[in-house]
């Protein structure tokens, strides 16, 4: 192409994102002219799957050979400028192949397959990622009571900075709260159907970070804070509904107000919930918050409007929509280092697999599972959830079902990158932990 020296040509630097095994968010850039708006993709290496969160590459078979490609997918195209003219474009893309075909490498191509598996049963899942977080700023901030007013007021005006570029942005948001933890926010988006759930949670983090940034300010997802303290978490909101439409997961009348089609899907995230960790809480820094008594979900257990139970069915309002289409589920065992679309994939995946068994409600617990003995919890099914990330890659190893989720590269691909984050962080304290995942989620 010829050059005009001194001639300016009109484009945008839009980035060609993906969100790795370890939940992080990686991509290039392209400048983008108004010829070409788009590029039809970029390329990327199939190594990058295996990189940790602190960019060592696990063992592998790929090392320096072969190419996979990044290909954006256009309604996910997000253009805003924040306040300080700081411009975020980026589009959200999948792993292809050369020839363009999903490559097995790819977490949002597993969603896709698990919603075509869902879609199969003429059914769709409406979601949300109900996202907790803290925000720190440079010089540091005096503790502030929970949930208060003179938190948020504190922090202003990045709560308001970061709920308007969430909205330009067309992620819906719908509120935005000071949470329990000292520096503890939380912001909830309107549910989305399938995919598009997850790419909310991904493109909102990177929003998120991107407004604190503009502000001096910082803002991390990591699990915890401080050892011993409250977590931050994010909690799964999903709901099942027809294809064409109709809410299917309630019952009026039935226990726990569930259908029986949402009951077995319920029963089959209980059956495979510590599998479902190694997805959900993927890190060795996820077990400090999987404790009892912090409303984190400890056990494998399901409870009506109980905050300790790991999957939650959650309260309905008079006054407003009909309830079938408000009913929802709740799944708690989740934090921010999880890929969005490989814990959501997992869900579905085990939901169907409740389906396909026709399972039954497992039991109600209407208080925190922790009281019980352990005869009480064995009588009703509940195990603890895995207490370390080695532990719950060994139950999803040894749970066959959960294990043929996925294609074996990407299983394999999954394990080989989690123990390689175990090898690199278990001669930490803690402390050292929580410092380490702070600075990157
Ligand atoms: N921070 C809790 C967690 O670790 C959740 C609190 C809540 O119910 O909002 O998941
Ligand atoms: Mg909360």
């Amino acid at each position: 192409m010829m050059s005009n020296p001194g001639q300016t040509t009109h484009g945008v630097l839009t980035q060609y994102l993906i969100t790795d095994l370890g939940g992080v968010t990686r991509g290039r850039g392209a400048w983008d002219t108004s010829d070409a708006p788009l590029k039809a993709s970029m390329g990327w290496v199939p190594v990058n799957q295996f990189i940790t969160p602190f960019d060592s590459i696990a063992p592998n078979p790929y090392g320096s050979h072969g190419d996979v490609r990044l290909r954006p997918d256009l309604p996910t195209l997000t253009d805003i400028t924040l306040p300080s003219g700081r411009r975020l474009r980026f589009v959200l893309s999948d792993l292809v192949d050369l020839d363009g075909t999903p490559s097995a490498l790819c977490a949002r191509s597993f969603l896709q397959s698990a919603l075509e598996q869902l879609e199969a049963r003429e059914l769709q899942v409406l979601a949300s990622f109900e996202q907790e977080f803290w925000l720190e700023r440079a010089q540091g901030d005096r503790p502030t009571p929970g949930f208060s007013y003179q938190r948020f007021i504190r922090h202003e005006p990045l709560g308001t900075r970061i709920v308007q570029a969430l909205s330009d942005a067309g992620l819906e948001p719908e509120t935005f709260l000071p949470e329990f933890a000292p520096n503890q926010f939380e912001v909830t988006l309107s549910p989305a159907m399938g995919k598009t759930a997850a790419d909310r949670a991904v493109a909102s983090r990177e929003i998120i970070r991107a407004a604190a940034f503009d502000a001096d300010s910082s803002a991390s997802f990591s699990p915890i804070r401080a050892p011993g303290g409250v977590g931050s978490g994010v909690h799964i909101h999903l709901s099942l509904w027809s294809l064409d439409g109709r809410p299917v997961l309630h019952e009026a009348g039935a226990p726990g107000g569930l259908s029986r089609l949402g009951a077995a899907f319920a029963a089959g995230v209980v059956r495979h919930m510590r599998a479902i960790c190694a997805f959900g809480a993927p890190c060795p820094l996820s077990y400090e918050r999987l404790k009892p008594h912090r409303w984190s979900s400890a056990y494998t257990c399901m409870g009506d409007k109980n905050r300790e139970a790991t999957l939650r069915i959650c309260p309905t309002v008079s006054g407003g929509r009909p309830t079938a289409e408000q009913f929802n589920l709740e799944y708690r065992a989740v934090d921010a280092t999880a890929n969005p679309y490989l814990i959501l994939g997992a869900l579905i995946h085990a939901g169907l697999a409740g389906i396909k068994s026709d399972l039954p409600l497992p039991p109600l617990i209407d208080h925190d599972p922790s009281t019980l003995s352990d005869d009480e919890l064995a009588a009703r099914g509940i195990r603890r959830l895995p207490t370390s990330l080695p532990e719950a890659l060994l139950a999803l190893r040894d749970d066959e079902a959960a294990s043929s989720w996925m294609k074996r590269e990407l299983l394999d691909a999954y394990l080989a990158e989690k123990e390689h984050e175990i090898s690199e962080t278990e001669a930490l304290s803690v402390e050292d932990l929580t410092a380490r995942y702070g600075a990157i989620y």
